[in-house]
């Protein structure tokens, strides 16, 4: 007898314990796009980047870009950093959180908290499903300059007036019963927001401690293992402002590498957890393997 072929087939849930916390990644979904240039490497040559990839042994012209959502179980409190893409990438093959939770053992209606690192499409697009919350139970919070800076409006660029309407149409409507996060302030006990602005306006990042153990959630201080990991300082075109963007990555990454604590990264490689070692021309990232659940 023959076996069938059966396609592709990915990991799409880790869980590892942090302390008395358990962190589950979940894959929402990968999409294929054309680059790595001029996403990564927006300020350099197509060749440039294109070299770059070759040396690294990635496609030079496409590549995949996955969408890892984090959930913390503290014991008291469920926590959801982000929604993931949501109904409306579900034809392409994201939105899939919803139904992942549940092969990891949540129900969505176990969500208390939704902790946002930022509202750009692949983060709220999951806030909906058919009209109605996804998350029916949860509370709701959101940096405070990054939702007054899509609320109000003013210097959206054009290439970001889609996320706009989205963040009208999905997150806005969320605003009467959410709290709104300053760096610093608590999540939840054990949990609280690191100011990270750059990639948008009021980008958060979240450390998570328990029983000594910490952990950083870097939402989109970084997009990519190699490209914007090992060259911080190239621009990348979703970044709203380019050049803190850099700045603050390189900041976020000098204290990963040197604290030498695990990061969840929403668009690194799945199951999107490592580290990042300090590297002569930049920092490289170094893939989880049995560091946390041994
Ligand atoms: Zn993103």
């Amino acid at each position: 007898m023959t076996a069938s072929m059966l396609g592709v087939l990915r990991p799409t849930i880790y869980r590892f314990k942090l302390g008395a916390f358990e962190v589950t990644t979940i894959l929402d979904g990968v999409m294929l796009r054309d680059g790595p240039h001029p996403f990564f490497g927006n300020d350099q040559t197509a060749e440039t980047v294109q070299a770059y990839a070759t040396a690294h042994r990635l496609p030079a012209t496409k590549m995949e870009n996955g969408f890892a959502v984090t959930l913390v179980n503290t014991g008291a409190e469920l926590v959801l950093f982000d929604t993931g893409n949501g109904a409306k990438r579900r034809e392409i093959g994201c939105g899939n959180l919803r139904e992942l939770m549940h092969v990891a053992g949540y129900a969505p209606e176990q969500v208390d908290v939704i902790a946002f690192t930022h509202c750009h499409p692949d983060h709220i697009g999951g806030l909906v499903e058919n009209g109605a919350p996804t998350f029916p139970n949860a509370r709701y919070l959101f940096g405070r300059a990054e939702f007054d800076y899509w609320r109000k409006g003013e210097n959206i660029s054009e290439s970001r007036q889609a996320t706009r309407a989205l963040f009208m149409k999905v997150a806005l409507p969320f605003g009467e019963q959410a709290a709104f996060l300053e760096p610093g302030n608590d999540v939840v006990s054990g949990i609280s927001a690191v100011g990270a602005h750059g990639h948008s306006a009021g980008h958060m990042a979240y450390h998570v401690e328990s029983e000594g153990q910490r952990l950083l959630i870097w939402g989109d201080i970084t997009n990519h293992a190699i490209m914007s990991l090992q060259k911080p300082e190239w621009h990348v075109a979703p970044d709203d402002d380019k050049e803190m963007a850099v700045e603050i990555r390189k900041r976020i990454l000098d204290m990963v590498a040197a604290e030498q604590i695990p990061a969840i990264g929403y668009h690194m490689p799945f199951p999107s957890v490592g580290y990042v070692v300090k590297s002569s021309t930049g920092f490289r990232w170094a893939p989880v393997t049995y560091q946390l659940t041994i």
